[in-house]
Formats: structure tokens, sequence, C-alpha cells
């Protein structure tokens, strides 16, 4: 279980600061499908880094089963635990390879990694899952900057969906791709977390794409949680004026 206990996140100096995100309670357990919408600059990318630990809040913690994610993260062994359980996907995965390694490679070294597999089952189980994307396998021997952004997206779900993590936190996971492969990614995501047993939490301003993966949804404004509850009710009958601009728009 993860959770994000009055968690509130300043940027800025001292003199100018802002609250991205503002006194913030979210659980997440690995039966969660929880969305986190809102308008751009809402805070959820921003509160979607504190849940795997990228951000320290500035007040409040996050907690990972108990203890403290930024303890946790302090220590090697125990790192490594924290990425066996929780994965990340970025929003802007330009920077979220690394640029001397094949993708395929990138994807099979938490399992050499974090489970300390031999290469060749890594190998192996990581093409299994790229494929299962609707990548070509030959395109994993390519290094990053040759793949275009939605195909570098979908291997950093692949690198995610490889550790099999009891919860999976995903920026934006699909914005960036055309509709035609959106629909089949967020039908593999819904089914790769109901399957494993995985909690999800899905950050995206698109509202019907949220209401389809999630159950659960959390609507953001200016830092702060202003509704939540079952996704067809925030839908269909939202109770918060943001909300119900937010639910029109996508009319
Ligand atoms: P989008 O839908 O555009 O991705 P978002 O809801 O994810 O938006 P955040 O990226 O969390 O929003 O940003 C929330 C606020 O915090 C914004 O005002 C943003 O400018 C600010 N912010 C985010 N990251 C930083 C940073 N590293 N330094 C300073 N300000 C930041
Ligand atoms: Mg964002």
């Amino acid at each position: 279980t993860l959770t994000a206990d009055k968690v509130t996140k300043f940027f800025g100096s001292r003199a100018h600061r802002h609250a991205a995100v503002s006194e913030v309670d979210l659980t997440v357990t690995d039966v969660s499908r929880i969305g986190l919408v809102g308008e751009s600059g809402s805070g959820k990318s921003t509160l979607g880094r504190m849940l795997v630990g990228l951000e320290v809040p500035s007040e409040g913690a996050v907690y990972l089963d108990g203890q403290r994610l930024d303890v946790l993260l302090r220590f090697r062994g125990q790192r490594a635990e924290v990425r066996r359980t929780v994965q990340y996907i970025a929003q802007d995965t330009t920077s979220s390879f690394d640029p001397r390694r094949t993708l395929l490679d990138s994807v099979m070294q938490p399992l050499l990694h974090l489970f300390g597999l031999p290469r060749t089952t890594a190998r192996a189980r990581a093409l299994e899952t790229i494929e299962s994307l609707g990548l070509p396998p030959a395109m994993a021997e390519r290094y990053p900057r040759y793949v275009s952004g939605g195909q570098r997206q979908r291997f950093a779900i692949a690198r995610a969906l490889v550790v099999e993590p009891k919860i999976l936190v995903c920026d934006e996971v699909v914005s960036a791709l055309d509709v035609s492969v959106q629909g089949a990614i967020l039908n593999l995501l819904k089914r790769a977390c109901l399957e494993r047993g995985a909690g999800l939490v899905f950050v995206s301003h698109g509202l019907p794409a949220t209401g389809f993966v999630c159950d659960e949804l959390a609507v953001m404004h200016r830092g702060q949680i202003v509704e939540r509850g079952g996704s067809a009710d925030v839908l269909t009958d939202p109770r918060h004026e943001y909300t119900r601009g937010l639910v029109r728009a996508h009319e």
C-alpha cells in the first residue's frame, strides 16, 4: 500500500514559493485503479512523482507499507525492493533511457538488477513484453534516439510492466500516441493490472480514457483534490463546479 499523507510540494524561492500540490491524501493498494485528472498545471505530475519518490514532499510524507518512502530510498537494498514494488512511467520519456544502451537492453536491466535473472531469461521476458505492446522485436535493437516519441513511450511501458510491480504509476502514458494505438495500450494496461493484481495510478488529462481504465477518479485543481469517487459517478454526476466544467469540455 502506497499512502500519501497530507503531501504538499512548494516550488520557487522562499519569497515567491507556490504550492504545486497542497495537502493531498491518497491511498493506493494493489487493487486500486485510480485516475488523477485535471487541467495542465494542476499538480498531477508533481503528485505522481512524489508517490514514487522522485520528488520529496515539502510537507507531509509518502509511505510504502507504513515505511517512509524517502527513507527506504536511501538504502540500496530497500531501494531495490521499492523498485520491485512500485514502477513509474514518466510523462516525458526523452531522458528515461540510457542513450548508450539499446532499448531491449534497457528493458532487460530491471530483470538483471532487481531480480538477478540470467541474461537469456531476462532477454526472453523483455522481448515478450515488448511484443505484447505491439512493437516489432527488431525495433528493440535500436538506440532510444532512433525511435519515435510514441514508440519510446511504449518501451517505457514495457520496462515498467516487465517488473510486474504491485503498483504502477503512469503519467500521461498514451497522450503521445495516436488514437489508433491508444485504445490497445489502455486495454493492455488495464488487463495487466487486473490479471497480475497490480494497483494503478493513471495520470491523465483525458477524461474518457481515464474513466475506461480506472474505477476511481480524483480530480485535481490548483494542487488539491477537489473531488473523488467512482469513475462512473464522477463522469455522469460531477459534484464540484470545476469537474462539471471538465466533463462538459469533453462532451
Ligand atoms: P500537465 O497536465 O501539463 O502535465 P500537471 O498537472 O502534471 O500538468 P505539474 O507538472 O505537476 O502539473 O505542475 C504543477 C505546477 O508546479 C505548475 O504550476 C508547474 O509550473 C509547477 N512545477 C512543476 N515542476 C516544477 C519544478 N521542477 N520547478 C518549479 N515549478 C514546477
Ligand atoms: Mg503532468
